[in-house]
């Protein structure tokens, strides 16, 4: 037995096979209403991916299991009048559970997402302070109460103005709210959400994976007396079906997800939000490689509502959208509330004594923060200890046996590890070359630094924020809940800390060190960096406190810093632009790239060469399409398979289309099609 979806019926069958009988069907509705069929079709058409595959992956795993769509009821609690309250006087955490439970009836999300332990829960209702009862039979409609907003600020003018601007618009519009960090943007898609509610239409925000933290959900939870659900990764798949289904129901009225929650069935959705539209996370990057972002914009053209694409950073792809009069920039110049723009400054590392990284002068800046009980924000876009693994007398250094990349040391794992297939290696002790037994780790790691932020800054609580130490369930969460908590004074870490993170009380934003990213053979590279810089810079001064930020460069005259310090984001957006439209780079041309990999060199080479040459006989029928020659990737070998890739341009969307379309047609006749794996991948964001 196969699971199938029908997404559309006819009379007569052209399909030259056999066809088969249905057996049974799972569902009572269509689990995907006509907006998203429509969506998900479109979609299987812009990136040229089956559409059987497209359909799979948007559904919820849950249905992906043959499973019926079930409906468990629905916990809620909600306090009694005779329970003995002085029995939790003790406990700070079940007077504020209770607390919350007092003010209204909470749903058993509610509490989670708000951050109440299970515990908690437990320990009140086994006092009898409080008890359950199931609500999806007895649930209120959401849409015939009056909605109650908490905590709203008076908008001030630039954000009125934008929240007018996109409240009066009816059907469907591109809108992006183009604002610095902390100027209100959260606040203005709050009180648009508000609007959509009374009028009985529910909404849908996305944001990158780990911006999903219970802060941001508990600003939403804590605003609206409305039913919310989530869909990211660190739900249950029965909590993310759940959340589908009651989207679908309309028994909750907004959705805040990550990427995939696009694809929910949402039969009222009045508003889309997209935050932080530039990231990177809103592309899948395996499978069926959708841009989640762009996607939306399609979902609100087909059902006709308003999207609002929030950043401080536009997308290159969204300033050329501007500019060509799709979207409509509305902008907030100021920060929201008292906090003031921060200043910003580079340090010359090459006049500088350098300490761990850490140049003297910078060292100054943190010393005084820290004795005036500031938080300091240090990044460092390198994970491990140290970056490479050296010999000292032959200069051998150790590369991954399945890869063509070095491998990085990480003490508290005390391994060598791969960061392109995660294998792990002992330390060694001995140069496999020259037996010499001096190996020195060279380039510092997040690791390292942290290592000695407490030698050079006696004071310091520092603590670490990467991929390593928030890779455990929930351990993000308990370092940002520290932070807040002032339990930390240092906070050194990744481009992780970028990301919308909202600390009053960081005052001063170090960049250790970004000059290997300035030199990139990526054509988004510098986008990329200007953005981190960006927003980096704007986790400093956002409480009432001034702002810094120090850089340190040893090409203090790189033209991507000078740009970006002298003229901000906007000039450095417009050069950019400017240089990929001379360049006849995305997004002024439409970008595919082919991609073919393979554990033998010889057939992946024999391959995408064949694919060259069926691309050169067909050239002269595509006048406005250009095509690389095969180039290898940059890491070549990964994972003991070899890549390599042939970039297809052209001028015109539609041209573009078809050319890959051709291609697609003859994709299985090439020479050793069954020794590679091959795809083309529309609009990518990398090409190797
Ligand atoms: P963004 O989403 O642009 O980063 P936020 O909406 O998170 O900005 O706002 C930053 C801070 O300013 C938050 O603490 C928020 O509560 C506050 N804030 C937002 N709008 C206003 C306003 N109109 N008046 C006072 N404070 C505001
Ligand atoms: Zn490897």
């Amino acid at each position: 037995m196969v699971l199938g979806i029908i997404i559309g019926t006819c009379e007569q069958s052209s399909f030259p096979g056999n066809i088969k009988e249905i057996i049974e069907l799972l569902d009572d509705s269509p689990v995907f209403d006509s907006p998203t069929v429509d969506l998900l079709k479109w979609a299987s058409g812009y990136y040229h991916y089956p559409i059987g595959e497209v359909f799979y992956s948007a559904l919820p795993i849950a249905l992906k299991k043959n499973k019926k769509e079930q409906l468990k009821p629905v916990t809620q609690w909600h306090a009694t009048e005779n329970g003995d309250e002085k029995l939790i006087k003790r406990s700070a955490l079940c007077k504020e559970a209770l607390k919350i439970i007092k003010e209204s009836p909470r749903t058993a999300l509610y509490l989670k997402e708000i951050g109440i332990k299970t515990q908690t829960i437990k320990k009140l209702s086994s006092l009898n302070l409080i008890k359950e009862n199931n609500i999806r039979d007895t649930m209120t409609r959401w849409y015939d109460r009056d909605i109650i907003v908490t905590d709203s600020h008076t908008l001030n003018e630039e954000q009125l103005n934008a929240f007018n601007i996109i409240n009066n618009c009816r059907g469907f519009k591109t809108f992006v709210l183009h604002g610095v960090t902390g100027s209100g943007k959260t606040e203005v898609y709050l009180q648009l959400i508000a609007e959509k509610l009374r009028e009985g239409r529910q909404a849908l925000i996305l944001v990158p994976e780990i911006n999903l933290t219970p802060q941001t959900i508990s600003r939403f939870f804590k605003r609206f007396n409305v039913p919310i659900v989530c869909i990211h990764s660190s739900l249950s798949e029965t909590e993310r079906h759940e959340a589908f289904i009651a989207m679908k129901k309309n028994e909750a009225a907004i959705l805040i997800g990550t990427r995939s929650a696009l694809f929910s069935n949402i039969p009222n959705l009045g508003i889309i939000i997209i935050d932080e539209e530039h990231d990177s996370s809103y592309r899948q990057a395996d499978g069926f490689r959708y841009n989640a972002r762009d996607c939306a914009v399609m979902m609100a053209y087909i059902r006709k509502i308003p999207i609002v694409l929030g950043t401080a950073t536009p997308s290159i792809e969204t300033c050329y959208n501007i500019l060509r009069g799709k979207y409509e920039e509305i902008r907030i110049d100021n920060r929201a509330g008292a906090s003031n723009s921060v200043i910003f400054s580079i340090i010359d590392m090459r006049k500088q004594y350098i300490e761990h990284g850490i140049s003297r002068e910078l060292a100054l800046h943190i010393n005084e923060e820290l004795a005036k009980e500031h938080q300091v924000m240090l990044l460092l876009n390198r994970r491990g200890y140290s970056q490479k693994m050296i010999c000292h007398n032959c200069g051998f250094v150790f590369m991954c046996q399945n890869c063509d990349a070095n491998l990085t040391y990480h003490q508290t794992e005390n391994r060598l590890i791969c960061h392109h297939c995660e294998t792990r290696y002992p330390v060694p002790v001995y140069c496999p070359k020259c037996g010499n037994h001096e190996l020195t780790p060279t380039g510092n790691g997040t690791e390292q630094i942290l290592e000695h932020l407490s030698t050079i800054f006696p004071n310091a609580r520092p603590v670490r924020m990467d991929r390593d130490t928030t890779s455990k369930k929930g351990s993000l969460n308990v370092i940002l809940n520290d932070i807040s908590a002032n339990k930390y004074n240092i906070i050194i870490g990744t481009q992780m800390l970028a990301k919308g993170h909202h600390f009053p009380n960081v005052t001063l934003v170090g960049i250790i060190d970004i000059d290997s990213q300035l030199y990139s053979n990526n054509f988004r590279a510098s986008e990329n960096l200007a953005q981190l810089i960006v927003q980096i810079a704007g986790r400093a001064g956002r409480g009432n406190k001034q702002g810094y930020v120090y850089l340190q460069t040893h090409t203090p005259e790189h033209p991507l810093l000078t740009t970006l310090i002298n003229g901000g984001y906007d000039a450095f957006s417009q050069k950019c632009l400017l240089r990929r439209m001379n360049l006849k780079l995305p997004p002024a041309t439409s970008l595919a790239v082919l991609k073919v990999d393979g554990t033998d060199r010889e057939k992946v080479v024999g391959y995408i060469s064949d694919a060259y040459n069926y691309m050169l006989s067909v050239k002269n029928d595509y006048p406005e399409t250009t095509f690389s020659h095969p180039v290898s990737a940059f890491f070549t070998r990964r994972q003991n398979r070899y890549h390599y890739y042939i970039n297809i341009s052209s001028l015109t969307r539609k041209e573009h289309s078809l050319f890959i379309e051709k291609i697609i047609s003859v994709i299985n006749s090439f020479r050793y099609r069954s020794n590679v794996h091959c795809l083309i991948e529309v609009d990518p964001l990398n090409l190797d």
